[in-house]
């Protein structure tokens, strides 16, 4: 069942969205060589709190963390920990999600710590660029199918890898909620978009091969290559004047 979000929720949904938003962005400010995820962990968890919110991810399912942080290969659901220090190079995918008065936002950034490679700088651009393209077919009358054929033929011109086994999302007062958005398929097919619908879409893109495995942790999940992923999200609400973007930073953040 999906359900469709009033305007006074999706006023809810904005706030806890920014809250998001706004965590994952100071937090991407503190990268840099020699931090541990533990401590970007920390800004996020603190800045959430802060806020009157609590953190989406701590504890859900047993998740030890107030964010999810994954380095260069590790695709999604890194585990923050103080043994591991961000070095000149990395790319670091934090994942961050804040609840509000019953309700949540949900959104990814990938950053860069210091000087990248190319080939990784070209994977962040356009996994970042998919995102918008997906948001761009979440208008009233189109298809969940839409959102995803955009994200797959945007990201596979480049050659990159589009991970199947995870999947976006419906996003409100659950974290997760009906329907599912795979980052692949087919245009006109799926469920019919509508007004009031709240979404979180994520496109996880590795640099080669689609497969993706999961360590003893029973968490981190890395690429099968060993090549770098990136993941970008954002929650959105379809509107009747277009997809409307619920985790934006606020100014001077992003
Ligand atoms: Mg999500």
């Amino acid at each position: 069942m999906v359900s469709v979000k009033t305007a006074w929720e999706v006023e809810k949904m904005k706030a806890a969205g920014q809250i998001a938003a706004d965590a994952l962005h100071l937090a991407g400010k503190s990268i840099k060589p020699g931090v541990t995820t533990a401590e970007l962990d920390k800004i996020i968890g603190r800045y959430i709190t802060s806020k009157g919110a609590k953190p989406s991810f701590l504890g859900y399912n047993g998740f030890p963390g107030n964010a999810c942080i994954s380095l260069n290969s590790k695709v999604i659901h890194g585990i923050p920990s103080k043994s591991e220090r961000l070095r000149d190079g990395d790319i670091v995918s934090i994942d961050v999600g804040a609840y509000k008065d019953g309700f949540h936002g949900d959104t990814a950034y990938t950053f860069a710590c210091g000087r990248i490679s190319d080939a990784d700088r070209k994977l962040l651009d356009e996994t970042k660029a998919s995102l918008m393209v997906g948001i761009s077919k979440a208008i009233v009358g189109g298809r969940i199918g839409d959102i995803s054929a955009a994200i797959q033929e945007h990201c596979e011109s480049f050659g990159f890898g589009v991970v199947k086994d995870y999947v976006g999302h419906g996003v409100g007062s659950k974290l997760h909620e009906s329907p599912e958005i795979p980052n692949f398929g087919k245009a006109n097919r799926g469920l019919r978009l509508v007004s009031g619908m709240t979404l979180a879409i994520e496109p996880m893109i590795n640099l080669k091969g689609d497969g993706i495995r999961v360590l003893k942790d029973g968490w981190t999940v890395v690429t099968k290559s060993g090549s770098a992923s990136a993941h970008f999200e954002h929650t959105i609400c379809v509107t009747e004047d277009g997809p409307l973007i619920l985790t934006l930073p606020s100014d001077g953040l992003q």
